[in-house]
């Protein structure tokens, strides 16, 4: 397993002392060491990318498909591996490790065919004997930022879309999740994937970033990640003349109409705040429930988040493992308090042992307070009352960000309503707010993002659109 940087289909070398630890966030011990790269570390990379990427862009669209597929089949026999390192290194629970690899696989293999349905249009030309046409070509070198909750998913994604589009990749995992990062080179190069096509560089954001904004050689940044710093990467893609794809923060509600089946309710209800502890963008983390059924949801909500089991991550069993840093219970504590001092109920949870943060619920949440307005980027449920089925349109779309967001009614009308006018890149009608398939346009808008990832809509966002005129016989010139 390669524990220092991936570039031009080999680890590098360096001193053992250059390495840094690596922590498991269940015990808080470190278990293995990863070369934290350096900027020069990140030109190499770009430069292998640089290289590479004439021949992997002129490759028939089959051989790009061929490596993907490979992929699948690789990463199928390497499950036992990838789902130890996303429970050791990421925090995952047994079961969302599992489930991790299997969208993977599976991702792999859809995104495999987009690499030949990257389609060009014939364009009616204003001259005689013209033919006019628009044909797509690889941007050339894509950078892709990934985060630490989804760490072999997401970094994944932005890998596969790019290379079947024909680009040359640089990736730069979380600095949480480097070891997640690298197995990806692994698989791929085990698929057969060219020297230089795909490298990976586990580093510290600001140290290696800047980087890859600055080099004219990288044309697109896709980023997953906070808002905060999406807006970092979109201002210096500005500066630099780059695309970004930005895929960032959510706080996204779950909508429950008075006509829902109560436990059906409750049950997505838990699953879309809950999994993975709360660390998911597209998390449920805002519960707005009509008035009629309010209380009757509240009772049955929290005895079912009582039941949840927290604890050893390996437990399949185990719903809530731990988070991903100490410093995240801190902030989440931060905020619970000053919810309940603005007059929040606090009915489970707000309390944490090492690393594992009790499923929490909050009742009575209301604009303006941290509970309803911040990430928190773990369990915790904020629980908000609705006078009627405006209101509660009213309180979903008061928010700075537009990621995912459900309702749950049987009133045709009424879902439909709320699926033109909630303000979010995507809604779900009695479904969770956190759902992803490998060939939907997922993305956000307002604070939540720009641009959207999967299938063909990523086909378009990772390439050039080029207009190729053909002039048969003479045209005529007016002089
Ligand atoms: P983060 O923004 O802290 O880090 C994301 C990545 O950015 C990491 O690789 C990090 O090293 C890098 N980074 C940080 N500072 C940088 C800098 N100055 N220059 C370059 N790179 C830098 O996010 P996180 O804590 O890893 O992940 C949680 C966040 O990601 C949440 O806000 C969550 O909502 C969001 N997220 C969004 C989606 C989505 O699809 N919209 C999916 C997963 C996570």
């Amino acid at each position: 397993m390669y524990t220092t940087p991936y570039i031009n289909g080999a680890a590098i070398e360096a001193p053992l002392s250059a390495f840094a630890d690596v922590v498991n966030p269940a015990n808080r011990r470190p278990f293995a060491k990863v070369l934290m790269a350096r900027p020069e570390h990140m030109r190499k990379a770009i430069d292998a990318a640089h290289e590479a990427k004439d021949a992997w862009g002129n490759s028939l669209a089959a051989e790009r498909e061929l490596v993907l597929q490979n992929a699948a089949a690789v990463l199928e026999s390497a499950r036992q591996e990838v789902v130890d390192l996303l429970i050791d290194e990421a925090g995952s629970t047994f079961g969302k490790a599992q489930f991790e690899v299997s969208f993977t696989v599976n991702m792999l293999r859809a995104v495999s065919g987009e690499a030949r349905r990257i389609n060009g249009s014939v364009i009616p030309a204003d001259i005689p004997g013209m033919m006019s046409i628009a044909i797509r070509r690889p941007l050339g070198v894509v950078a892709g930022i990934a985060p630490f909750n989804f760490p072999f998913l997401l970094a994944t994604k932005k890998v596969c879309l790019a290379l079947a589009a024909g680009n040359t990749f640089v990736l730069k995992p979380s600095e949480e999740t480097s070891l997640v990062g690298l197995k990806i080179a692994e698989i791929f190069q085990k698929a057969g994937l060219p020297a230089g096509v795909l490298n990976v560089v586990p580093g510290d954001g600001p140290t290696v970033g800047p980087v890859l904004f600055t080099d004219p050689r990288v044309r697109l940044i896709s980023f997953t990640g906070s808002t905060a710093v999406g807006h970092l990467i979109a201002v210096e893609c500005a500066k630099n003349k780059k695309k970004a794809v930005l895929e960032l923060g959510g706080k996204s509600p779950l909508v429950v109409l008075k006509d829902a089946d109560l436990d059906y309710a409750v049950s997505t209800a838990c699953f879309g705040v809950f999994i993975h502890q709360g660390q998911i963008c597209m998390a449920g983390s805002r519960i707005i429930v009509e008035a009629p059924i309010y209380d009757a949801f509240l009772q049955r909500f929290v005895a079912k988040a009582k039941t949840l089991k927290v604890g050893d991550p390996r437990d399949p069993h185990t719903v809530i493992g731990p988070l991903i840093r100490s410093s995240q219970c801190d902030l989440i504590d931060g905020k619970i308090n000053e919810s309940v001092a603005a007059g929040a109920r606090l009915l489970l949870g707000g309390t944490h042992e090492g690393n594992f943060y009790h499923p929490t619920v909050l009742a009575d949440v209301k604009p303006g307070m941290p509970a309803f307005r911040d990430e928190l980027f773990g369990p915790v449920a904020a629980v908000v009352k609705a006078d009627d089925a405006d209101h509660a349109l009213k309180l979903a779309n008061e928010t700075a960000y537009g990621l995912s967001s459900a309702v749950l009614t049987n009133d045709l009308q009424l879902a439909m309503r709320f699926a033109m006018q909630l303000e979010a890149g995507m809604v779900h009608i009695n479904g969770p707010t956190v759902h992803d398939e490998a060939t939907v346009p997922f993305g956000g808008m307002k604070d939540s993002g720009n641009g959207r990832e999967g299938g063909h809509w990523s086909m378009d966002e990772l390439t050039e659109t080029k207009w190729i005129t053909i002039q048969m016989g003479r045209r005529p010139y007016p002089f």
